[in-house]
């Protein structure tokens, strides 16, 4: 560690905090620099489509660290500010001022935005994503005077936020083109559950609906879709995903496909330079695959193993995948990395809305998720880490009632 000296870490989101609070635990003592472009000082994102947004819980709540944090552990903190460039040869990022900043190690969170639509009209005033403390903000403000809301998008942003706004008793038109929301991840039998609970609480949901374009003079006034028809708004929320930012990569000449590439211990392709949370494809030892995972847990704990290996140490990053969504009543969480060609089995009884399903490829266990079932998240990961074979899950775990 004593030829190290200074730490940058761009990006001063979740990953980021997380790394430099890692940094001064691991008993690094030189100087640790934060560099993040938004004005804040890092906090966490699920609240701004749940709690936040609904006005249910306080702004303070939001942030990783408590205001003074940065300063008493002496790591310099630079909100506002913008990394342009990475110089790999001289070991220095380059500020949006042209300053230059030096470092032996770096690290890059610099984690996703949001995925514009490509339709005429999504630059209109009114039309807003959700991804910083300020769309937040902007949306929330805007829904108490809206009284036509428009949500773009059937992954856990767009469902979140419908059932948000939903929640706070506001009308809400759900369009995406999927057949069920969340199908992508859960696929057409558990995404029913969230069409069922969306129908439910009173958001007319239009699945299987493209929208064409938004119109409006000025400001949006309506959404038209594939078929022509134009439905009234006066707030569109889009959450049709984020993508990696990886722009600083590419034109310092690291090695980037669907995110940074890194190894297990999430160094980059140049030693020295490592990459974690949203923004970077690791090398999962467990998958034996690239995963480029866009979740909290994995932001927070990428965050410190980066600072570990940032400070010499090789071990792998092999943590199960996790992450969890609140919608109305319904709570749950997943675990692992299934896909869309994996069989589906389901323990408890999904009209319910209280059950364990289980991604089983070759019959074998690779992810598992709980809702409105808790306590049950060791057991679920002890299937995956064991590969467990279907024919062997126990009833024990959550009986299958008829
Ligand atoms: C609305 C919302 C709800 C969510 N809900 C959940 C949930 O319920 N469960 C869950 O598991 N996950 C959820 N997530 C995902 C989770 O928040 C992300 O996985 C996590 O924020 C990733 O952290 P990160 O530090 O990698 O990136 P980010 O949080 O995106 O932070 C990266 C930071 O880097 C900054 N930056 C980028 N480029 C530069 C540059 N060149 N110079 C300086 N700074 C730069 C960005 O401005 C940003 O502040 C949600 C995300 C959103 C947006």
């Amino acid at each position: 560690m004593s030829n190290i000296e200074k730490i940058v870490i761009v990006g001063a989101g979740l990953a980021g905090a997380r790394a430099a609070e890692a940094l001064r635990k691991d008993g690094f003592d030189g100087a640790i620099t934060l560099l993040g472009e938004e004005p804040e000082r890092p906090y966490i994102r699920p609240p701004l489509s749940k709690d936040y947004l609904r006005g249910a819980s306080e702004r303070e709540a939001v942030y990783v660290h408590p205001v003074g944090y940065y300063e008493d552990q002496r790591i310099d903190l630079r909100p506002s500010t913008r990394v342009r460039a990475i110089e790999t040869s001289t070991r220095n990022v380059i500020l949006h001022d042209g300053a230059a900043v030096p470092f032996d190690r770096l690290l890059i969170a610099t984690g996703a935005e949001p995925r514009r639509l490509p339709v005429e009209g999504a630059s209109l005033a009114g039309v807003h994503p959700v991804r910083t403390l300020a769309d937040a903000d902007a949306v929330r403000a805007a829904a108490a005077e809206a009284e036509h809301i428009v949500v773009i998008g059937l992954g856990w942003i767009g469902s979140e936020v419908a059932a948000s706004l939903r929640s706070l008793g506001r009308d809400v038109v759900l369009i995406g083109p999927e057949a069920v929301p969340l199908e992508r991840v859960l696929g057409p039998d558990i995404g029913g559950v969230y069409r069922d609970l969306h129908r439910e609480r009173g958001v007319e949901l239009r699945a299987g609906e493209q929208v064409q374009r938004i119109l409006g003079t000025g400001r949006v006034e309506a959404v038209e879709t594939s078929t022509g028809e134009r439905i009234a708004a006066d707030l569109v929320v889009v959450g049709i995903g984020a993508r990696p930012r990886t722009e600083l990569a590419v034109v310092s000449g690291l090695a980037v496909g669907d995110g940074i590439e890194v190894d297990a211990s999430l160094e980059t392709s140049v030693p020295g330079i490592f990459a974690a949370g949203d923004v970077a494809s690791a090398w999962h030892p467990f998958y034996e695959q690239r995963l480029r995972s866009e979740h909290w847990a994995n932001a927070k704990f990428q965050g410190s193993a980066a600072a570990r290996s940032m400070l010499g140490s090789t071990t792998a990053f092999d943590r199960i995948p996790y992450f969890y969504s609140d919608q109305y009543d319904l709570g749950m969480e997943y675990r692992g990395h299934g896909s869309a060609s994996d069989r589906v089995v389901v323990r408890g009884t999904l009209a319910d809305r209280a059950f364990v399903a289980f991604w089983l490829r070759d019959g074998r266990v690779v992810a598992g998720m709980n809702a409105n079932i808790w306590e049950v998240g060791k057991p679920v990961e002890r299937l995956i880490l064991i590969r467990q074979h279907l024919f062997e899950i126990g009833e024990r775990l959550v009986p299958n009632r008829p």
